[in-house]
Order: structure tokens, then sequence, then C-alpha cells
């Protein structure tokens, strides 16, 4: 066993969902062609001026506070000086010794027990450009579009102890982002992105050991990964007496694997200072808690609910919660149902394998939750089967239409007139003396077959039920 124990710190940026840019109007768009959405103020030209976009300053707060940090009335921004050939004022501007939010943390379910992971800080900054490598050579290319998108920095206390749980705090991070309408966390198109430190230290032994940094992963499987990696890697280091060399490390999604980028020699002295361009920021009490008002029901809130009042399993709450669209299309749906778990039950099902299997997102899918609801109430009372049920579904979210029109069009109201199912069952029971005999010799299976046969008659339209009834009914004479 292992003589370590893992200390592991996150910090994830997060890009706010803001129409235009943290300290101009140029328009945040993912995709848009290289270099078509810059002004002076992004590009740096000397004497352009930044002017901070509220809506960051608000999403900021938000953010803050739905992850329990204070937000002080006062904050402002400084420089954070580097040349780097994606970021043209050669500074970035950033806030140093004055974040936005401070002193909070998030709550994660590791096997089944609560654990807090605190959070140092929330501070808003603008982005870099990104650098491209040429195909045609020995030549990068810049897009200074992403220059001046607003984001945030998350940076957690050094709390969490494994990859996974690693992983799940970077999930719960996401969830209360996206239901907080902060950002979108599209990692594929880097609206979320992790950096971890790692390091270990002796069992009992409270200082930190030397730890690496792991940059830029693209997906929270990555993250797990990139960090159980480089926690063998240094387990094995230590084991054998070296010593950890503190660099900053890049993991390879292809061999699995991190490898050094740098090593601590060239790690920069940011110089910080008070930005002159920006006055300091001041908030009134009022202004904070208007914010505080802005976020809804955060999705622990919600699973502990939708287990509560629906009596949902708490892994269906969990999928269900996955994000706030979905959580509220069961919410939807579970509200104008008898039994809330069937509605669960057909979301989980059929419609997120349907969603899964077009590539689609929930918010594209033609059945609304009234829609839903309303196919749940036909099979409830009979007018359906389930199996029928199923069909109609999918003619619904190719068409749009509703259960009754699709069962009306395609004549598939299920047949539970008890008179005209005794008549074909006494038809099929006629025709197969043999089931009839193996049943009367004990061989209960046997029925199984003459309402095989009912179905087959009706073309699936009899209700099972009262088929299975019928039949019992008429064989035990
Ligand atoms: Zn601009």
């Amino acid at each position: 066993m292992s003589h370590f124990e893992t200390v592991i710190g996150l910090e994830v940026h997060v890009e706010l969902g803001t129409k235009t840019k943290i300290f101009c109007d140029c328009a945040v768009e993912f995709g848009a062609a290289p270099n078509t959405h810059v002004c002076p103020v992004c590009l740096g030209s000397p004497g352009a001026l930044p002017v901070l976009n509220e809506d960051a300053l608000k999403l900021a707060i938000r953010a803050s506070l739905a992850l329990h940090c204070t937000v002080s009335q006062q904050s402002k921004f400084d420089r954070k000086n580097y040349f780097y050939p994606d970021s043209p004022k050669a500074y970035q501007i950033s806030q140093y010794d004055e974040p936005v939010g401070e002193h909070g943390y998030i709550e994660i379910t590791v096997q089944g027990e609560k654990k807090r992971i605190g959070i140092t800080r929330v501070h808003l900054e603008e982005d870099a450009g990104k650098l491209t490598h040429s195909p045609f050579g020995n030549a990068s290319l810049v897009d200074l579009n992403r220059v001046g998108i607003p984001l945030i920095e998350i940076v957690s206390e050094p709390d969490i102890r494994t990859a996974e749980e690693a992983r799940l705090y970077l999930e719960e991070l996401k969830s209360i982002m996206q239901f907080c309408g902060i950002s979108e966390c599209k990692m594929e198109e880097g609206s979320l992105r992790c950096d971890a430190n790692i390091s270990l230290r002796p069992v009992g032994q409270e200082a930190l050991g030397t730890k690496t940094e792991i940059k830029n992963m693209n997906s929270f499987r990555n993250v797990q990964r990139g960090l159980e990696y480089e926690e063998q890697r240094q387990t094995k280091l230590l084991l054998r007496g070296e010593d950890i060399v503190q660099e900053t490390m890049r993991f390879q999604e292809e061999t699995g694997v991190t490898v050094a980028m740098r090593s601590k020699e060239d790690a920069h002295d940011y110089r910080y200072f008070p930005e002159p361009d920006l006055p300091r920021i001041y908030l009134s009490a009022e202004y904070i808690e208007e914010r505080r008002a802005e976020i809804p029901e955060l999705p622990a809130a919600r699973r502990k609910r939708f287990i509560e009042e629906y009596g949902l399993p708490a892994y269906d709450a969990e999928v269900l919660t996955a994000t706030r669209v979905l959580s509220e299309y069961f919410d939807g749906t579970a509200s104008r149902v008898r039994d809330p778990k069937i509605a669960s039950n057909w979301i989980m099902g059929d419609l997120l394998a349907y969603v899964k299997a077009n590539s689609l997102e929930i918010e594209q899918i033609k059945v609304s939750p009234e829609q839903l609801a309303a196919l749940i109430g036909l099979i409830d009372e009979g007018t359906i089967s389930s199996k029928m049920a199923k069909d109609v579904l999918k003619t619904m979210l190719e068409s749009g239409k509703d259960a009754k029109s699709v069962i009306a069009e395609q004549g598939l109201v299920q047949i539970s007139d008890e008179g005209e199912l005794r008549e074909i069952a006494a038809r099929v029971i006629a025709a197969n003396p043999k089931s009839v005999e193996d049943f009367k010799a004990g061989k209960e299976k046997a029925i199984g077959s003459l309402v095989g046969q009912m179905m087959k008659e009706t073309k699936g339209k009899a209700n099972p039920q009262l088929v299975n009834q019928i039949i019992l009914d008429l064989i035990s004479r």
C-alpha cells in the first residue's frame, strides 16, 4: 500500500456567457473567422482604454455567491505582466489581491459521504488569443478573437485527495455554472478549462510535497486519467528516494502519460500592479443581494427535492439534474403525471436514447413535457400499452405531434373491450388445443403462447393485462 497522501488543487477557467468582451464591444462568438472580432482595445493599441462590461461583473458575482463565496464590496483589477505571442498588450488584466469572491466551497458526494472542497477565490480576467501552428511550414498563426473574452478563474483549496474527487468537483462546478446561466461550460470549445496541481506527502505530514502542474486538460475523463498517471509517477519516484521536480506538465491523451513542458526555472514573476486604466469597483450591499436573487435552485438542492418530492431513487435524481434544461424537462413532466418514477423511466430511457442517437440537445427535441405527460396519461388509463407507447413516442419525437393525433392516425388504440377480447380468446383457444392441454398438465408457461397468439391476432393492440385474465379464466374452467 502507498505510504503517501495525494494533495490536489484545481484552477478552473470558465468563460462567461456575455454577448460582448470584457473591456470592449467586440462580439463573443465561437468559431468566427480569425481576427474578425477585434478592435484597438483588444489589440492593445496605445491609447485605447478598457471599459468594464457590467454583465461580466454581474456573472462573476453570481458565480461567487453560487459557490458560497464572500463577495467584498470593493475589488480592483491588476496587470499581470508577461510576454506571449497571443497576448498583444504584453500584460493581462486580471485580479490579484482583491478578487470578486473568496472563501467558498463546493460539496461533492464521495462513495455516499458528503465532502466539502474549499474555494480559495473567484476572480475576473480577460482571455488571451489562440495560436495555431501552421500546416505549411515553420510558422505560427495567431487568432485574437478570443482576446478579451471574459473569464472567471476559480481556484480550489488543496482539499482534493483523489483523481476521482477532482472529477466529481469539476462535474459539480460545471453543473452549478450551467444552472446559474453563467457559462455553457463546453470543454470542447474551451469555455471550461482546467489546470491541476498535484503533490504527494507522507501520511501524517503537514507540509506539502513538491507539486507539479498539469495544464489545460480538455475533458473530465482526461483530468482523472492525467492525475492518476501523475500520482503513480510521483509515487514511484518517491519510493525510489528521488526528488520531484517542480514543473509544468501536459497530459497526452493518446498515450495516457504526462510530459514535461517547462521547469520552474523559467516560471515568470508577473510583477502585478494595479491597472491604472480601470477604476476600483465599489458595490452596494443591495447590488450584491440582487445578484444573489438571480441564483436559481442549485443542482444539489434540486436532486434532493426530486428524491423527496417525487420519490425518485438517488441515481435517477443524479441523471436528471445533469443539466438545468433536463431537470426542468423532468420537473415539467413529473408534475403532470400520477407516478413521477414512470416519467423518469421514459425520460432516462427512450427520450435520452433518442437525443443521443440523433446528437441532439434536450432543448432541441420536438416533444414538450406537457406532451410527454399526456402520453404517459394515455398509458395510465389503458388507451395504449407501454409497448405501443414506445412507437408513438418515436413518431412524436420525429413529428412534434400530440400523442392523441399519432394514435388516431395510426389506428393504435388499445383493445380493452372485454367482450371483443373474449371472442378472440375463444377462437385462439379452440385453435391451440395442445397449449391448453399443456397448461392443464401443469405447464403454466403454456399460457404465454396463447397470449402471444392473441397479441398477434390483434396486431399488438390488445390490453395485455386483460388478455392474461381472460385466457386464464377461459382455460381454467
Ligand atoms: Zn475589442
